[in-house]
């Protein structure tokens, strides 16, 4: 079993012909309300992209750890996770708090700002991941991000090393003071973006050396995806860089959750760490040629 511990949003998408500017008023947008959060989105790809001899989500191969509000944006974001097969027994309904959400505006060029507010997110505390132990106690691989707080973050990254879980953590957004390095060192897999990970490392550096000084401080592993320049892997038995899949980039929502869903199933399936990459990539390409955030990420089914 795979457990995502992690955000759970709703995105309230409004598309605008131009930004509004400051006390101005804009007529003509178009409004969507989108499941997301990166903890989502990691466990919906997760879910989607397993594999076995069967077909795409299977009830209870996937677990959320996470917090949402008891309002009726809760409400739906449960039932769109349970919609992909993901086992929501830990995922915390909070009596009078409201659900996260990130409110974006697009305009017509494509270009996009967000304001997030973690709601429900901010209170998933060390005591809802006690609560998960035996949770947790049955998972192969443990996949968190940092849009939850770090307080948890820490508290879940040391039970589930200490449990001898494989821990994925995807440091996005990426803390401007940089990780603890107590916690590196009970990382298996690092997976940031070639900008969390010169943030993390310090500025100036290449992504080779930000990725080797992630690994010297401990990291078992980094891989820093890359875009369309695919991604460049810093792995325990070597260095590999990898090409993208070339496709017709349509939306790179959710191109990086896309990815880690699909390195992580094809990992939990028993695929090394390369052919894992190369899924995970496949996967992200998809998504790329395909519009929306959750709505664009692939099922197992697509790809083979
Ligand atoms: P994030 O969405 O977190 O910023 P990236 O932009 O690095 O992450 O994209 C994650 C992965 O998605 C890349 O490593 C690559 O496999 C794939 N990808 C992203 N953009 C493209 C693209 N234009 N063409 C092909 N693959 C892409």
């Amino acid at each position: 079993m795979i457990v995502i511990i992690g955000s759970i949003n709703m995105d309230l998408v409004l598309r605008v012909p131009r930004m509004p500017r400051p006390g101005e008023t804009l007529p003509g947008g178009q409004f969507q309300t989108i499941p997301g959060g990166k903890g989502a989105n990691q466990a919906v790809a997760c879910a989607r992209l397993s594999s076995g001899k069967d077909e795409g989500s299977r009830p209870g191969r996937v677990a959320m750890i996470g917090c949402l509000g008891d309002d009726g944006f809760g409400a739906t974001l449960r039932q769109a996770m349970r919609a992909d097969g993901i086992d929501d027994s830990h995922v915390a309904s909070l009596p009078g708090v409201v659900s996260g959400i990130a409110a974006i505006l697009v305009d017509a060029n494509g270009q996009n700002s967000i304001v997030i507010a973690g709601g429900a997110n901010d209170m998933l505390s060390p005591a809802h991941i006690d609560e998960a132990r035996a949770l947790l106690e049955q998972a192969s691989i443990v996949v968190l991000q940092l849009e939850t707080p770090a307080a948890t973050v820490r508290h879940a990254i040391q039970l589930a090393h200490a449990l001898g879980k494989t821990v994925v953590l995807n440091p996005a957004p990426a803390p401007a003071a940089g990780l603890p390095a107590d916690l590196l060192t009970q990382i298996d897999y690092l997976i940031p973006n070639e900008i969390e990970a010169a943030m993390l490392a310090g500025a100036g550096d290449t992504i080779e050396t930000a990725a080797a000084q992630l690994r010297a401080q401990g990291c078992r592993n980094v891989i820093v995806t890359l875009g369309a320049k695919g991604v460049y892997a810093a792995l325990a038995d070597g260095n590999r860089r990898f090409a993208a899949q070339p496709v017709a980039a349509v939306d790179t929502t959710a191109a990086g959750d896309t990815f880690i869903g699909g390195f992580v199933a094809a990992l939990a399936a028993g695929h090394n760490e390369v052919d894992a990459i190369a899924f995970g990539q496949r996967a992200a390409a998809w998504s790329v040629a395909h519009a929306g955030a959750q709505t664009s990420i692939p099922h197992y089914r697509n790809l083979v």
